[in-house]
């Protein structure tokens, strides 16, 4: 995964192609992303157990289902599109680089 929390995204795939938001959450284990207003699905539940989540009506939450990360690719801030990236390794660090303009995503 090449995707990190907090990175802004556009999704390739699917319903939500095109929208872009920042990563919310990860997870790892099913190579899944949760972004920001993407893939959004409602859910039942009891009141007084929204546990921050957006209260809908009586019972029902929005909640944004994790996104498989070949969805999505990351948006270079430069190129202002989405683009692919490649690792750079500096002294151990590991840098992603956009590999249209250059720039560094750290
Ligand atoms: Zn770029």
């Amino acid at each position: 995964m090449n995707i990190r929390k907090g990175d802004t995204v556009e999704i390739v795939s699917g319903n939500d192609a095109g929208r872009r938001g920042e990563v919310l959450q990860l997870v790892p284990d099913r190579h899944g992303v949760v972004v920001e207003g993407a893939n959004v699905r409602k859910k039942h539940q009891k009141q007084q157990e929204t546990g921050g989540q957006r209260p809908l009506s009586a019972g029902m939450i929005e909640f944004e289902a994790p996104i498989h990360v070949s969805n999505v690719m990351l948006v270079c801030p430069k190129c202002d599109i989405s683009v692919r990236t490649s690792i750079k390794r500096d002294k151990g660090q590991k840098t992603r680089v956009c590999k249209k303009c250059g720039a560094s995503f750290e």
